[in-house]
């Protein structure tokens, strides 16, 4: 977790409006700490700019390299999500911002996460602490699977079992939006790209999981159907550890199945149970509720820094086992003393829509 040089650089050519924008962009991240270095192909940040005229992907040397494109536009279309996520998605971007000038910026994620700035006192600045928690924090998508599982395991157990029954309970409540279809709009080399990237299988949304013993927890897969959790190694992972030295998730898993990458959650979940062993299962959804307290700034799914930002909420509340944590233009993160504690807690409670702010 060592803190990298948060370098940034420009790709690509910049409309005079959007040249005009990043301008003041570049001041505003020099005054917080960042370097401006032309050339370099392993920047941490690259601000990429889209021009009308075909849309190209932005493929990293590093991993590491965070991506905000940014295009410029006349006016907003009646559904800006459906209209321009796509693009956020080709350009194999973390982030996009489409500017219109003078007026707003509208900003979009990965996790659907879509916001807007307006063009008023502080612009800039507060375009910056959009993108700041975004860009300088640190995925944790590094699975290392260990083939040591009991083989009494292998069919998985009562708990796996509760869990298999609590996603086809969530899928009931229809609270498993249905995953983009990031595979269907990318050609197979830049899908494996963005899999790479962000550590997961496909983009699915939720996830949950359930303690097994002091150290270890059942956890959903990334991109499987959380409503059909079957087989052990590919739906139902077993998490024994985090290497912080690998920043690597550690699985058991058995010799038999071909295993997949376990939800990309997987660091926030282990760092609420290694703190709290009266936390016995934990539910992350992309929905909402009233009045819950919420983390201050929106990281990313899979990063470290959402972990912490979660596992605060959950050290500050009266009891650890039983809080709803929000997860700031997100979803809420539910911990319980067992699958079942937590459901009966969200039953009929919940709001699809996530307010974005
Ligand atoms: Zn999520």
């Amino acid at each position: 977790m060592d803190r990298q040089t948060l370098t940034f650089n420009f790709n690509g050519q910049a409309s005079a409006e959007l040249d005009g924008l990043v301008q003041r962009l570049r001041t505003v991240f020099e005054a917080n700490g960042y370097c401006y270095v032309k050339n370099t192909n392993t920047p941490r940040v690259a601000l990429n700019f889209l021009s009308n005229d075909g849309v190209k992907a932005y493929r990293r040397n590093i991993p590491e390299t965070f991506v905000l494109s940014l295009m410029e536009v006349s006016k907003a279309p009646s559904n800006p999500i459906e209209e321009w996520y796509p693009y956020l998605v080709r350009t194999l971007s973390n982030m996009l911002l489409v500017y219109i000038p003078g007026k707003r910026a509208h900003f979009f994620t990965l996790d659907l996460g879509y916001f807007v700035e307006d063009f008023s006192e502080g612009f800039y600045d507060r375009l910056f602490e959009r993108i700041h928690p975004m860009a300088s924090s640190v995925l944790v998508v590094k699975n290392r699977f260990e083939p040591d599982l009991e083989p009494e395991l292998w069919n998985g157990d009562e708990l796996s079992g509760m869990l298999s029954e609590a996603g086809k309970k969530l899928g009931e409540w229809d609270l498993l939006p249905a995953a983009f279809p990031i595979d269907k709009i990318l050609p197979p080399k830049d899908f494996r790209h963005v899999q790479r990237l962000y550590g997961i299988g496909g983009l699915s949304y939720g996830n949950l999981s359930v303690r097994k013993d002091e150290q270890r927890f059942w956890m959903s897969a990334s991109g499987v159907d959380k409503s059909k959790l079957r087989v052990v190694g590919r739906d139902i992972l077993m998490v024994k550890g985090y290497d912080r030295r690998e920043n690597a998730i550690v699985l058991s898993v058995p010799t038999i199945v071909e295993p997949r990458r376990v939800s990309v959650d997987a660091i926030e979940h282990w760092l609420i149970y290694q703190e709290h062993p009266e936390v016995k299962a934990i539910i992350h959804v992309h929905a909402w509720m009233e009045g819950v307290p919420t983390t201050l700034f929106q990281y990313p799914c899979g990063t470290y820094q959402l972990g912490q930002a979660v596992a605060e909420k959950v050290r500050d509340a009266a009891d650890p086992a039983e809080t709803i944590v929000g997860l700031k233009n997100h979803g809420l993160t539910v911990t319980g003393r067992s699958l079942s504690h937590i459901l009966e807690r969200i039953d009929g409670k919940l709001l699809k829509h996530v307010p974005m702010e």
